[in-house]
């Protein structure tokens, strides 16, 4: 069974939007064990659809359609899907009720083009959408399978895990499949897979490697007869993994660092105060992020300047003028700072040079330095990151709050040699 992707709109062809759906259509298709074998970008062009669409139908099993489901003008994804497979469309009394609803909720009319989008493929199956207006659909013909898809990430992602998913399990996955995200920090993506290296050869569950922003993960997807059986086959393939890599593994299936962070401090009954530099409140965003944050989170600190950093925090004026603000020092000050003002248990901070320029002051773009501190210990963390240039200030900035809620969770989880590299 393989399967293409056609994402349809002008917009991705011209640069103005990064095609995400088929970034995500292609990792969830390899989840359930489907292959992706062409991605194809088509503007909204009648003709170059329909021959793109001829084309893929000709090569492959499953195709999928992205964008173009909209009710202007230029959205034309189904008309010309329709029209090239030769099936009719008739109009959804459901797909027309929930479109009618969408517009009485926001108490505006709806427009008589918004009709359309209640259009849909006959003998076709329906994915209403719950988050938007235009259904998505599947229409199957001479052994091929068509699905349709709005273009909005927002739409798109949860009408897959909704509709589409449950659709292809049903039709073409005999049995379950389930998969795990093991999800590590402080470890590369290349020298990861090595450590698991016998693991990334297996067949049924496979295990394949991800890095992302700064992390590395692994998932682990298994195939079964029935989905108990398949997550046991995840589970002991998860539990080998944990064996090689220990506290490298900061949760699994868990949605990010801030969760476990958080997770970790309610449970420890403690609370956290942050002093941030150069990623200016991007920890307490990300640990605010987490619903009952309130709970652990007692305050932040952005102190930019060298002037709060001595006035707010009490960082010493002869330590910055002798090292500057990049440096070991300074964050063990700043973390100090941050448990006075805050009252907390427990205070992280960091500053660094965030780029894009290589370096500032002499010290590279991409070095920070981290402090841990309950008042008693205080554990510091240099990170060097290597990148500047374009898109550095933004990986080197959420590198720096990862490996402030690293080491936050790393103390919570009693590692404590493992907090500090200094
Ligand atoms: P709408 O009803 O909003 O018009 P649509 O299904 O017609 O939805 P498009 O008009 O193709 O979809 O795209 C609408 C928006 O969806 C785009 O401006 C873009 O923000 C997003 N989008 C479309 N295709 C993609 C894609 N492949 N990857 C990421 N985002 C996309
Ligand atoms: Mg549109």
């Amino acid at each position: 069974m393989n399967c293409e992707l056609i994402s349809v709109g002008t917009e991705i062809l011209l640069g103005d939007i990064v095609n995400t759906d088929a970034q995500f259509l292609s990792r969830e298709m390899a989840a359930l064990g489907i292959s992706v074998l062409y991605t194809d970008v088509v503007g909204d062009n009648r003709e170059r659809l329909s021959d793109t669409l001829r084309r893929a139908l000709s090569r492959s099993d499953i195709v999928i359609l992205s964008g173009g489901l909209g009710p202007t003008k230029d959205d034309l994804t189904k008309e010309v899907c329709c029209e090239t497979m030769g099936v009719p469309l008739r109009e959804d009394a459901r797909a027309l009720a929930w479109i009618e609803e969408y517009f009485r909720r926001r108490g505006t009319p709806m427009a008589e083009i918004n009709r359309k989008q209640a259009l849909v493929p006959e003998g076709g199956t329906v994915f209403y959408n719950s988050r938007g207006t235009a259904p998505g659909c599947a229409v199957e013909k001479d052994g091929k399978c068509v699905i349709l898809l709005p273009g909005p990430p927002r739409e798109l992602n949860p009408m897959f895990e909704e509709g589409v998913r449950p659709y292809l399990l049903k039709k073409y996955a005999h049995g379950a499949i389930v998969s795990r995200s093991v999800r590590t920090f402080g470890i590369g993506e290349s020298a990861m897979a090595t450590r698991v290296s016998d693991l990334l050869d297996r067949q049924n569950p496979t295990v394949a490697p991800y890095a992302k922003s700064g992390e590395a993960l692994l998932r682990v997807t298994a195939r079964a007869d029935t989905s108990q059986q398949a997550a046991e086959m995840c589970d002991a393939v998860v539990a080998e993994i944990r064996s090689r890599l220990g506290t490298l593994i900061y949760g699994v299936d868990t949605p990010g660092l801030e969760h476990t962070a958080v997770e970790l401090l309610k449970k420890s009954g403690r609370k956290l105060g942050i002093a941030e530099s150069c990623t200016a409140g991007l920890i307490a965003k990300r640990i605010t992020e987490v619903p009952g944050a309130s709970e652990v989170f007692e305050c932040g600190i952005v102190s930019y300047s060298n002037d709060v950093k001595v006035r707010v925090l009490g960082v010493s004026e002869h330590t910055l003028a002798q090292q500057g603000a990049v440096c070991a020092d300074v964050a063990r000050q700043m973390a100090a700072g941050a448990l006075r003002v805050s009252g907390a248990d427990l205070a992280v901070s960091v500053t660094g040079i965030a780029g894009p320029d290589p370096s500032e002051g002499g010290k590279p773009a991409g070095l920070s330095y981290l402090a841990l501190t309950d008042g008693v210990r205080t554990f510091v963390r240099k990170v060097t990151t290597g990148h500047s240039g374009p898109g550095s200030r933004e990986y080197n900035r959420y590198v720096s709050s990862s490996n402030a809620l690293d080491m936050v969770r790393l103390y919570l989880q009693g590692e404590t040699d493992q907090i500090g590299n200094l």
